[in-house]
């Protein structure tokens, strides 16, 4: 009997990324695998991915570091960049692409520049076991989010101070939508409006679009598009993207432990809340926030066992949680309870919980098996 068990489909995997680059057909891949690969194992990921992108996406250098040295030797991209001189160094060294998204960043990468070019001029360079390689700075620019990134009218005067310094190779544009998953609003017209003229004059590659942008903006897919949670084949939003050829790559299953009759009118679990109005057949099933299935699911939220729809009832507790079977359910101990999955997908899972789906997903803890198979 397995307990709270994410199996990753490295098939399904593929055949997103492959659908990816139809979409995005003249653009180079950057497939972000922040956050453990959104939950999926990173190390996995990388391998089922290395030989079908362009670069890896991070948003902590642990996380570069990561994948490096797992033996990856391509491209890898710091989205947020280095957060302090100590992080710079080790980009340097290890030849990371890194954004830069502010002056702090461009100050700490210029004294390194200068401090580098007086000992190589004193020749102390060669004797250092520390190597820095020239890197490609991806120079954030703020269009809209209000998040990262520089002022549209500082960006002449950041390109100019990093393509002379020594240490950066290539200089790239990106960006990023805020609301590129509302299509009538407007707003992402006019990113790409402040994209396009920011950019127009310099001899750069350019990107700016994420899973949304991917999938409703073709005008802004430029050099490079930067897939996360669609790789997964999950939607950036909570209505599911199976109708457009995206396989679910992760199923979350468990198991049932108990399976109890309950007589009409007592209660279930913690604070004893959930009351039954009839008698039924309770089912527990082995998986709880320990495992990161939210604690505040509401009664109601779809669980799947035997292949059909039962709803969770009670709190959800630390290591368990419960079901309401039904009074004529025949299901037993031990058999497979899907939490999400491709019949019952994270989108309506979500949905009910009231939650987004890059949440469910990494959230997920370290007790949770992760199982990897190829059909
Ligand atoms: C997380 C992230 C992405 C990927 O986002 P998705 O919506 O999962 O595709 C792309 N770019 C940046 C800068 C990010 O932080």
């Amino acid at each position: 009997m397995k307990p709270a068990t994410a199996t990753i489909n490295g098939s399904a995997l593929r055949h997103n990324i492959e659908l990816i680059k139809s979409l995005a057909p003249n653009s180079k891949i950057c497939a972000v695998v922040k956050a453990n690969a959104y939950g999926q194992g990173i190390s996995r990921v990388i391998k089922s991915l290395e030989n079908h992108v362009d670069a890896f996406g991070v948003a902590r250098i642990k996380e570069a570091l990561t994948i490096q040295e797992s033996g990856y030797a391509g491209k890898i991209l710091l989205l947020e960049g280095f957060f302090d001189r100590e992080e710079l160094l080790k980009t340097l060294s290890r030849r990371f692409d890194t954004v830069i998204h502010c002056v702090e960043q461009l100050e700490l990468l210029l004294q390194a520049a200068k401090e580098w070019q007086a000992e190589q001029e004193k020749g102390f360079w060669k004797r250092k076991t520390k190597i820095y390689f020239p890197i490609t700075v991806w120079l954030k620019i703020d269009t809209g989010m209000h998040r990262l990134g520089v002022h549209p009218e500082q960006v002449a005067e950041f390109h100019q101070k990093l393509t002379a310094c020594p240490l950066v190779e290539k200089v790239n544009f990106v960006s990023h939508f805020s609301r590129a998953d509302e299509l009538d609003c407007g707003y992402t017209e006019k990113q790409i409006e402040i994209f396009e003229a920011v950019s127009q004059h310099f001899d750069v590659e350019r990107s700016i679009s994420a899973s949304s942008g991917i999938l409703y903006w073709k005008q802004a897919h430029y050099d490079w598009v930067r897939p996360g949670i669609i790789m997964h084949g999950i939607s950036p939003h909570n209505k599911p993207i199976t109708d457009l050829g995206f396989k679910p790559v992760m199923t979350l299953s468990s198991s049932l432990i108990a399976v109890r009759s309950h007589k009409a009118h007592e209660p279930v679990g913690y604070g004893g809340y959930w009351v039954s109005h009839r008698d039924t057949n309770i089912g527990v099933v082995a998986i709880g926030y320990g495992d990161g299935y939210p604690r505040n699911t509401p009664e109601g939220t779809p669980v799947l066992i035997n292949g059909r729809k039962v709803p969770v009832i009670g709190r959800v507790s630390m290591d368990m949680m419960t079901v309401d079977l039904g009074p004529d359910s025949i299901d037993k101990v031990g058999d497979e309870v899907v939490l999400w999955g491709e019949d019952l997908l994270i989108e309506e899972v979500a949905d009910a919980i009231g939650v987004i789906n890059y949440e469910l997903i990494t959230k997920l803890t370290p007790r949770v098996i992760t199982e990897y198979k190829e059909s």
